[in-house]
């Protein structure tokens, strides 16, 4: 798409703080980060929102919710169990989509949020 944001960031005609790149995803820091760790991913082809993903986008969605635990441990937030078995760390991964949904930029991506609480994006 000519005139979007994230399609230019994947290309890299505008610059970002990358974290990850394959074939298929892009993943970047968030320019105003709303928790101590802020990615977003994002998939390379441009799709507007979720709602245009159809069955043909099944195996993209899936990479992309599958690299959130993998930029979690390189970033310090994975879920980690103590002897006793309790939980710590973690983060939170979401989708905005659509006026309703809060979303802002009209390319796909998913948010992933980690580091200790409080953060301001946090609910
Ligand atoms: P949305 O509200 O659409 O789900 O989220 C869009 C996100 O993109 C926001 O968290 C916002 O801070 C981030 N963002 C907007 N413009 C840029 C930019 O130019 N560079 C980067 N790295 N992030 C951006
Ligand atoms: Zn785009």
């Amino acid at each position: 798409m000519d005139n979007c944001l994230f399609c230019k960031i994947a290309a890299k005609q505008i610059p970002s703080a990358v974290v990850y790149e394959d074939d298929d995803l892009f993943a970047f820091k968030d320019i105003k980060p709303a928790a101590p760790v802020h990615l977003l991913v994002i998939p390379k082809i441009h799709v507007a929102t979720l709602s245009e993903c159809n069955d043909s986008h099944i195996e993209l969605l899936g990479k992309m919710l599958a690299l959130a635990p993998r930029l979690a441990a390189e970033h310090g937030c994975a879920v980690t169990y103590d002897a006793d078995g309790t939980p710590g760390g973690g983060y939170k991964t979401l989708i905005n989509s659509g006026p309703d949904g809060g979303q802002e930029v009209y390319h796909l991506h998913l948010h992933m949020y980690g580091g200790p609480r409080p953060w301001r994006g946090q609910r």
